[in-house]
C-alpha cells in the first residue's frame, strides 16, 4: 500500500468523521481491505464531534424552501436571530447563493424532502445494525425532540406540518401546557410546538464514533493520520493519493471529508459546489438535568441538548467558508439565547465552530465520480450527516460492492451539477 504498492480491493477512505468511519465499517463488513486516513484523530474537531446529537428522521424537510427567502432579511438583521454572514466570504458564495435560491421552489422543495425522507426513513435501523456490535449504554436516548415556536413566522410553522404530513412522518402537535408538561424548566414563551417521538439523541457523539472507530480497528481496518493533499490517477483509472508524508494507491477511494471535500474533488475535474453552512456550540457544564430531552427553538434557530459534557447550546446558520475565525458574536448570540430560556444557566464553557457540509439543493452527494469510475463520494448532508451516517456509510458500500438495491440512487450523484 505505502509508496504506489497497490493491494487487492483495497479501499482507501479520506475523513474519519461519521461518514468516513460507517463507510469504512460496511466495507470492512463486505471483505474489502479498508484503509482510513485523516489528519487528525476521529472525531477530534469535526462536525461529527460538535453537533447537537440529534439522530432526526423526521426532518426531511430542508432549507431550500420559498418561505425561507421571504424571511431571510429580517433574519439577517436580527441579534438574536439564526443567521449571519461573514462579509468578506458573500463575493465568494454569490454562485452558491443563485443555485440555492433556485432551488427554493415548492417543486424543489418537495423533491429534497422526498428524496431525503428516502434515506431518512432508513437511518434508525441503519444505526441499529451497527449498534448490535458496540456498548452504547448511556450514550444513545429515545425520548424524542421537541420544536417550539412563538406566534411570529406561523405560515412557515404551518408549511412544515403539512410537508411531514403529507411524507407520512411521526409528529404530535404540541400545546403550551403539553410543553411544560415534558419540560418545566423551560421559560414559557412559547406559542405552540412539536414533539418528533421517534427521535434520539446522542450524550455524546464523540464517544459514539470512537466506538464505531475502534470497531474498524477490530475487525482489521487500518487508520493513517496524514493529511490527503493530492488525488491523480494511474492510467488503468486507480486513484492515487499524496499526503503529507506518503504516497499510496487503492483499487477504489472514497471522499468523505464533510466541508472539506470539494479541495479534493476539484482535482477529479468535477465542479460540485459544496460550501458550508457554519455553526457553533458551547457547554454549560452541570446543567443537563433541566432538559430530559433536546429542543428546538425555531425562532431563534438553536437547540439546547442534554449531554454528558452538560447542556449543550448549539446551532445557528453562518455562511463564511472554511477559513474564517471563529466569531465571538455568533457564540454570544447562541449564550443569550440558552439564557433567555433558562435563566439560571451559569456560565458557559468550550466554545466550539463547526462546518455543516452543504449543496445548494440540500442532498448530500453519494455515488461514483462522475470522471474516474474507481472513486466514489460521500458528504455534503447538511443538518442531517450525523443522523445519515449509518444509512449513507450501508449505501455508499453496497454501491462499491456493485449491489442491486431497490432505492432510487440517482438523486445523490454528482453528476446532477454538470
Ligand atoms: C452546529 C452543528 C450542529 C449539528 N447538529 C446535527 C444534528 O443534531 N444531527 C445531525 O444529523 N447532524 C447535525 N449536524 C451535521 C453533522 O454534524 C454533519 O453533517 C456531519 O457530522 C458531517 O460528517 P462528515 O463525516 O461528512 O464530516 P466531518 O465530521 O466534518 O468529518 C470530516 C473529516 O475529514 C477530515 N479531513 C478533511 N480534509 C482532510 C484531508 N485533506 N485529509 C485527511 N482528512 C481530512 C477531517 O479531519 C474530519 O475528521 C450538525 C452540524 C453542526 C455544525
Amino acid at each position: 500500500m505505502k509508496n504506489d504498492v497497490p493491494l487487492k480491493s483495497s479501499v482507501g477512505v479520506i475523513g474519519a468523521g461519521i461518514q468516513g468511519v460507517c463507510v469504512s465499517l460496511h466495507l470492512i463488513r463486505k471483505g474489502f481491505q479498508v484503509t482510513l486516513i485523516d489528519k487528525d484523530d476521529p472525531g477530534k474537531n469535526s462536525a461529527s464531534y460538535g453537533n447537537a446529537g440529534h439522530f432526526s428522521p423526521y426532518a426531511s424537510l430542508s432549507l431550500n424552501r420559498p418561505d425561507i427567502l421571504i424571511d431571510v432579511p429580517s433574519m439577517l438583521l436580527s441579534t438574536t436571530g439564526p443567521l449571519a454572514l461573514k462579509w468578506n466570504y458573500v463575493p465568494k458564495m454569490i454562485p452558491w447563493f443563485l443555485r440555492f435560491i433556485k432551488n427554493c421552489t415548492r417543486k424543489k422543495m418537495m423533491y429534497t424532502a422526498k428524496y431525503m425522507h428516502q434515506i431518512l426513513d432508513l437511518a434508525l435501523p441503519a444505526y441499529d445494525e451497527l449498534f448490535q456490535e458496540i456498548d452504547i449504554s448511556g450514550l444513545v436516548e429515545s425520548r424524542g425532540i421537541i420544536y417550539f415556536w412563538t406566534n411570529r413566522d406561523l405560515k412557515s410553522r404551518e408549511l412544515e406540518i403539512n410537508v411531514r404530513k403529507e411524507l407520512g412522518v411521526e409528529q404530535q402537535l404540541l400545546k403550551p401546557h403539553e410543553i411544560h408538561d415534558l419540560e418545566p424548566h423551560i421559560k414559557q414563551i412559547y406559542h405552540s410546538g412539536v414533539l418528533y417521538p421517534s427521535a434520539r439523541h446522542a450524550r455524546n457523539p464523540r464517544k459514539i464514533l470512537i466506538k464505531l472507530f475502534e470497531l474498524f480497528l477490530k475487525k482489521g481496518g487500518k487508520f493513517i493520520k496524514e493529511n490527503v493533499e493530492t488525488i491523480n490517477f494511474s492510467s488503468d483509472n486507480k486513484p492515487k493519493i499524496k499526503t503529507n508524508l506518503n504516497s499510496y494507491e487503492f483499487n477504489k477511494t472514497v471522499i468523505a471529508c464533510g466541508a472539506f471535500s470539494k479541495k479534493l474533488t476539484d482535482q477529479a475535474n468535477e465542479n460540485i459546489p459544496l460550501d458550508t453552512e457554519r455553526g457553533y456550540h458551547v457547554h454549560f457544564k452541570g446543567y443537563d438535568h433541566l432538559l430530559s430531552r433536546p429542543v428546538i427553538f425555531l425562532n431563534r434557530g438553536f437547540g439546547m441538548t442534554p449531554m454528558e459534557q452538560g447542556l449543550r447550546a448549539v446551532g445557528t446558520v453562518e455562511f463564511g467558508g472554511l477559513d474564517n475565525p471563529l466569531s465571538k458574536k455568533r457564540i454570544m448570540n447562541l449564550v443569550n439565547n440558552a439564557k433567555y430560556l433558562f435563566p439560571e444557566l451559569g456560565k458557559h464553557e468550550d466554545e466550539w465552530l463547526g462546518f455543516r457540509p452543504t449543496l445548494p439543493d440540500f442532498l448530500p452527494v453519494m455515488g461514483p465520480s462522475k470522471n474516474y469510475k474507481n472513486l466514489f463520494y460521500s458528504f455534503g448532508h447538511h443538518h442531517l450527516g450525523w443522523t445519515l451516517g449509518a444509512i449513507s456509510g450501508k449505501i455508499l458500500a453496497g454501491m462499491i460492492a456493485e449491489e442491486k438495491t431497490n432505492l432510487d440512487l440517482s438523486p445523490y450523484k454528482s453528476i446532477r451539477f454538470s
